[in-house]
This record gives C-alpha cells, sequence and structure tokens, in this order.
C-alpha cells in the first residue's frame, strides 16, 4: 500500500521531550535543559498569553478562515497588500503548500546540502526530484552552483537565511544577483525563520524582492523570536500569482484561533521581540567564547543556534549526544543533515547555556 515515492521518505525526527528523556535516563524532569529544537528560552511573551486566554473562550467557533486581524496587521508592518500574506500551520505548512502548488512527478526542486529537512521532505512528498547542491567549504549555500543546477524541469528552489543547522547567512547582493539569474518558471521560497536574530547590519529587504519578482515567496516564522512553536504559525509573503495558489489548497482552517490571537499580540511587542534579541546575542558570546576556551570548532551562526564540532571520530556527534543526554542535557545531533561529527546547540537562558558548557567540558576532558 502507499505511493512509492511516499515509502521512501525518511520520516523527519524531532527532539525527543523533556519527559520522554527523564523516563529514559531515570532523570528528573526539573533538572534537564533541553536546547534542541532552536525554541525561544524566554516562551511564550505574556501579551500572547493573555491574548490567547481571551481566544480561548470562543474556542467553540470556528478560527478566522482569512485570518482578517493578522493578516492586516502582518501588511500593515510589512507595507504590502494584504492579499499577499499567507499564514500557516508554521511556516513549515508555507513551505510545504509551495511544493505541493508547483511541483509534481517528473519535476525538480533544488536545495543545498546541510540545508533545512523540510525541503528534501516537502519535495519528496510530491514525488519530485530532490537536487542536493553541494554547499560552500564554511557550510554555507553555493547560490552560483544553485543557478547552474536549474534546468528546464526545475520548478522550485529553497533558500534558507539564515539556514539551519548551520546558521550560515547570506548576503543581499548575493541572492540578488542570484534572483537576477534565476528563469521565471522557476518560484524561489526564501526561508526566514530566524530573520529576527539578524544584526542590524545584516538585515535586507525581502520585501522589496517579492515586489520585483513575482516568483519570489519569503516565509516568516512565530515560533523562533517570537516564542509561539507550540501553536504552530508562520506567514509567506508573495505576490498574488503565488498566494492564490496557495489559498487554493490550504486546509480552509489551517491556523487555529489561539494561534491568531497570540501572533497578534507578539508581533506588536517589540519589547519582548528586543529582549530576545539580546539574550540571544549575549547567549551566543556565551558559547562560543566556552567552544574557544575548549579550542572546539564551531560554525559562525546567524540564529539563535550554532554548531559545533565535537570531535574527529566518525560518529563524534551521537557519541557525545548520548553523553550529554545522560547528563540531563538535550541538543539535536545532526548526522541526518551530513554533519555527524557536529551538535547543534540552541541558545539558551545563562543558566542553561552554562549547564550545558559545564557538562561538554566533563565528556571532553577539555
Ligand atoms: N525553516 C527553518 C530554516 C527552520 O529551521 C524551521 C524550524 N525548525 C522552519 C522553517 C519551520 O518552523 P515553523 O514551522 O515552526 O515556523
Amino acid at each position: 500500500i502507499g505511493l512509492k515515492h511516499v515509502r521512501d521518505i525518511a520520516p523527519y525526527v524531532g527532539g525527543k521531550p523533556i519527559s520522554e528523556v527523564a523516563r529514559e535516563f531515570g532523570l528528573d524532569e526539573s533538572k534537564i535543559v533541553k536546547l534542541a529544537s532552536n525554541e525561544n528560552p524566554l516562551g511564550m511573551p505574556e501579551s500572547a498569553k493573555k491574548a490567547m486566554a481571551k481566544a480561548a473562550e470562543d474556542l467553540g467557533r470556528y478560527p478566522d478562515s482569512n485570518g482578517f486581524e493578522l493578516k492586516n496587521a502582518l501588511a500593515t508592518k510589512l507595507n504590502v497588500p494584504v492579499e499577499w500574506i499567507t499564514l500557516g500551520n508554521g511556516s513549515n505548512d508555507i513551505l510545504e503548500l509551495t511544493a505541493r502548488a508547483v511541483a509534481q512527478e517528473g519535476d525538480e526542486v533544488v536545495f543545498s546540502k546541510h540545508a533545512f529537512a523540510v525541503y528534501p521532505l516537502a519535495t519528496q512528498a510530491v514525488g519530485a526530484k530532490a537536487i542536493e547542491v553541494a554547499a560552500t567549504a564554511d557550510f554555507g549555500h553555493d547560490l552560483p552552483a544553485m543557478l547552474k543546477a536549474i534546468t528546464a524541469k526545475t520548478r522550485l528552489v529553497f533558500v534558507a537565511n539564515p539556514n539551519n543547522p548551520t546558521g550560515t547567512f547570506l548576503k543581499a547582493s548575493e541572492i540578488e544577483a542570484f534572483l537576477q539569474k534565476v528563469p521565471e518558471h522557476v518560484v524561489v521560497v526564501i526561508d526566514e525563520a530566524y530573520n529576527e536574530f539578524l544584526t542590524p547590519e545584516q538585515q535586507y529587504d525581502a520585501i522589496a524582492w517579492v515586489r520585483r519578482y513575482p516568483n519570489v515567496i519569503v516565509s516568516r516564522s512565530f515560533s523562533k523570536a517570537y516564542g509561539l512553536a507550540g501553536l504552530r504559525i508562520g506567514y509567506g509573503i508573495a505576490q498574488n500569482n503565488i498566494t492564490d495558489l496557495l489559498n487554493r489548497i490550504r486546509q480552509p482552517f489551517n491556523v487555529n484561533s489561539l494561534a491568531q490571537a497570540a501572533a497578534i499580540a507578539a508581533l506588536a511587542d517589540s519589547a519582548f521581540l528586543k529582549k530576545c534579541y539580546d539574550l540571544n546575542c549575549a547567549g551566543y558570546a556565551q558559547l562560543t567564547k566556552a567552544f574557544d576556551l575548549m579550542g572546539l570548532s564551531y560554525i559562525p551562526s546567524s540564529g539563535n543556534f550554532v554548531l559545533v564540532k565535537v570531535g574527529e571520530e566518525p560518529n563524534a556527534g551521537a557519541k557525545v549526544n548520548l553523553e550529554l543526554l545522560k547528563a540531563g542535557v538535550i541538543v539535536r545531533p545532526v548526522g541526518n543533515y551530513g554533519l555527524p561529527q557536529w551538535l547543534r546547540i540552541s541558545i539558551g537562558l545563562p543558566e542553561e547555556n552554562q549547564i550545558f558548557i559545564d557538562a561538554l567540558k566533563k565528556i571532553l576532558g577539555r
């Protein structure tokens, strides 16, 4: 039973929840530190909790299928027509909807090696062929090589900026040069799930590309800097030609009422966003300083996580990960991304980062 291209998919493996790790390793749940899923260490903003509690009183009704209020808030903030916004059940939904709208069996979808795991999944789910392009020497997207990989069969290209799990960042000029040469029949997703963590110097105007290129869609998330991962909400920004397609195939009520209410509040909560940004900068400095002192290589990251090389043995990542789990620290091994000697550490609260650092020092004897 089942389509061959579906049977061939290797399922997504998410991080283990704290309760499961506690049970498996006989640990006290309250002492476990989870730095594994690029979640916000501050959790949900209070403003969003309040808005959600109010929305919870009316769950007998369906959510607003068109997300009127949130889409208008986003359109105002981004200065685009409201028809250019598509809400998704997480930005994952936007990635999958785009793949479903433009690619099928016989088509090709291009993305980079070490890029976000959902790109191959979304590609294979529609029966299209995944074209994985070798990364640059410093683990980034090789946009000129990705351009060369585009054929008459290509329908879609995924570009993650910054990318997960590598944290690598592409400058606006590099993306601009790429977009100028991408043929019109190819849709380009610019996945900006971690956009809010970019420094002011790194920030660029992706919406200008949406205005200029009818084959570009930018996707963003409320899961990371806005702290709403469990509610599942993200959005896409594209011109009507793409938005209209996504609207035809999305579930009519793909974003629930609690998520919509919380996102409206979070979007307006600039104080929370600033606090997350500052906390992330400090945590990144704390972790990378410790890696420097331990003599460990890491990939400079523009996200809320960092990849660190924990050994030279072929499976060093898995080995060290197991020891960290025993010590009550959950991080993310990235062997499935072709990086079996590395671990991805989500940036946590200062005390959480320190618990991880101390455990790693002990395990590696550094
Ligand atoms: N894109 C990238 C690069 C990600 O790392 C993630 C989350 N892991 C997503 C998209 C999807 O996030 P969400 O569905 O929670 O918005």
